[in-house]
């Protein structure tokens, strides 16, 4: 860093169309803020908060809003399933589900492994197929 930048303060755009300063404060440091708020905005003191605990924090928002972004892409197809016997991918009122047991064949009690055969409410063939075992479990 150029010893200029130490004692003037500098703007650096942002990815938003808004600007950030980074201006000297007291103690050799930087003061940054910006203008994401009409009146300007403080957004980090260098003497007051360790950059770790900075970037601690914005690793921690963006893993949140990355969990919650993946959590909202998965409502959003939560209304519909794919058939276990054509393979169709089907609107939730068009699927149903058969609870298989599959705990006494892997040597597990009862109840350990259930599987959701889901299949078309509405197509004979798919509704008949679920009923028998010969049934792939994908
Ligand atoms: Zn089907």
């Amino acid at each position: 860093m150029d010893t200029k930048d130490k004692k003037i303060t500098v703007e650096i755009p942002l990815a938003n169309g808004c600007t950030l300063y980074r201006r000297p404060n007291e103690v050799g440091g930087f003061v940054y803020s910006s203008d994401e708020i009409g009146c300007g905005v403080h957004v980090w003191d260098t003497a007051l908060v360790d950059h770790r605990t900075l970037l601690t924090a914005m690793v921690d928002y963006h893993t949140l809003m990355y969990r919650e972004s993946l959590h909202h892409n998965a409502m959003i197809n939560a209304h519909e399933w794919r058939c276990f016997v054509c393979d169709r991918l089907r609107d939730d009122c068009f699927i149903s589900v058969r609870k298989r047991d599959l705990s006494e064949q892997n040597h597990y009690p009862p109840g350990t492994i259930v599987f959701n055969l889901k299949y078309c409410n509405d197509k004979t063939y798919c509704t008949q197929a679920s009923l028998h075992e010969a049934i792939p479990i994908k």
